[in-house]
């Protein structure tokens, strides 16, 4: 069916009062850089609605960008008709016999803008079921939960037909949540939590830590790979990679091995907090869940959490594993998550870090390093990149690995 626009219904922007403007500016600002390449749409973001006027491009490949646009509580593919009725009844019964399959039930659904039309809303309602009964056998009526709903809103400039509605992603357009700081790793919970993230409009500026020689080129390009799709809900996304070797390198040397994942963590999270006031963010998401590993007890987050005054955001902190790798396989993550390319936490993780760090002895502990120098060396060391939806980082390197084979 070739359809001639898609209609966006808002999700919770219809509570913010007046902040709806800036919320509709946002999502028609994201709705336009996640098509941007579908060049001759027509996309106009008003006050009740979004309209996406097609062009004759194809339906289905917007449908599935727009799937992935947060504030978008749903949407319905479109055909606008001229105000000629035969026409209207032609495509109706056209439309609904595109997805009938036996047994199933319909319902016409009128809305008239314009009053001085021919038919009022019931004399529509009863033209059009009446021509739909006649012409697919076995279809049946029905007014309260029926398999198919044709919506008919007669506008003063043509009459608007459609019979699907679309989930979308929900949440608010990202942006309206104002900028925050992301520590990504490779692992299976921060893409996730990053995801959820920008579903409450927060944009990401993703953070990850790299340990060479200890960890592979492989390591940072999955970290990458990962935010390619994470950026597929948000346009583009800052990466900011970090050095850690030495930190960890010192870390290891100077501190018991029952602190060193706490010590490990907490300059982590300095630089991370350090990287987001330079920036502007207002806080610094993980993937931490609670009571998951022994960094990620109450304690240890207590111990962690002491180098910061910001928000540390994390919105996994009470979910089962089950439950969030079920939202990594949704969002396409979870198999590029679970290749094995170890991040820097993993490598020198102790094999009995204390799940119960006392703060004082941490804090103590802690003074056997050079902290400020460790902070300002790493902070040299950051690399800025933008990562783009699409973008792919490991083939590349696989590229590069054959060539030198
Ligand atoms: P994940 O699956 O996100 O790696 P995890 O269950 O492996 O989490 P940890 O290794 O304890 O848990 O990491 C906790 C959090 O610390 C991560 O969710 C992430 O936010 C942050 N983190 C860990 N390693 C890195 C890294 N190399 N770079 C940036 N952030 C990291
Ligand atoms: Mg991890």
């Amino acid at each position: 069916m070739q359809y001639s626009e898609i209609m966006v219904r808002y999700g919770e922007l219809s509570t913010k009062g007046k902040n709806r403007k800036d919320f509709i500016r946002q999502l028609g600002r994201n709705v336009r850089r996640s098509l941007h390449e579908f060049q001759g749409l027509n996309i106009r973001a008003q006050y009740d609605r979004l309209h996406v006027a097609l062009n004759g491009y194809d339906t289905d490949q917007v449908i599935k960008r727009l799937k992935g646009v947060f504030g978008i509580e749903n949407f319905s593919p479109v055909i606008k008709l001229e105000k000629n009725f035969d026409a209207v009844k032609d495509t109706a019964l056209e439309m609904i016999q595109a997805q009938f399959q036996p047994g199933m039930t319909f319902k016409i659904n009128t809305r008239r803008q314009d009053h001085h039309y021919e038919y009022d809303t019931n004399q529509i309602n009863d033209k059009l079921g009446g021509h739909i009964l006649r012409h697919i056998p076995g279809i049946k009526v029905k007014m309260k939960h029926p398999d198919i709903t044709l919506r008919v809103e007669v506008r003063l400039n043509g009459i608007f037909l459609s019979s699907e509605t679309i989930q979308g992603a929900g949440g608010l357009p990202v942006g309206t949540g104002g900028k925050a700081t992301m520590m990504l790793s490779g692992g299976i919970d921060s893409p996730v939590a990053a995801y959820l993230g920008m579903k409450r409009g927060v944009q990401l500026d993703m953070v990850h830590f790299y340990s060479p020689p200890y960890t592979s080129e492989q390591a940072l390009a999955k970290a990458k790979d990962l935010t390619a799709k994470l950026a597929g809900y948000a346009g583009s996304i800052q990466f900011i990679q970090v050095p850690f070797t030495h930190a960890q390198e010192t870390i290891k040397e100077k501190i018991p091995e029952g602190y060193l994942m706490t010590i490990q963590r907490r300059m982590m999270l300095r630089i991370a907090a350090a990287i987001s006031l330079a920036r502007g963010d207002k806080g610094v998401f993980t993937g931490e869940s609670l009571g998951q590993v022994a960094s990620q007890t109450l304690e240890s987050m207590m111990a962690i959490n002491d180098v910061t005054t910001l928000p540390v955001l994390r919105p996994l902190v009470s979910m089962d594993k089950t439950e969030i790798i079920k939202i990594a396989e949704q969002i396409d993550t979870y198999d590029l998550s679970i290749l094995p390319f170890e991040d820097c936490c993993t490598i020198f993780t102790p094999p009995a870090p204390k799940t119960r760090p006392d703060l004082e002895k941490t804090r103590n502990f802690e003074k056997l390093i050079d902290v400020e120098g460790l902070m300002k060396e790493a902070l040299d060391g950051i690399v800025v990149s933008e990562i783009k939806p699409g973008d792919n980082f490991m083939n590349q390197q696989q590229e590069v690995f054959a060539e030198l084979l």
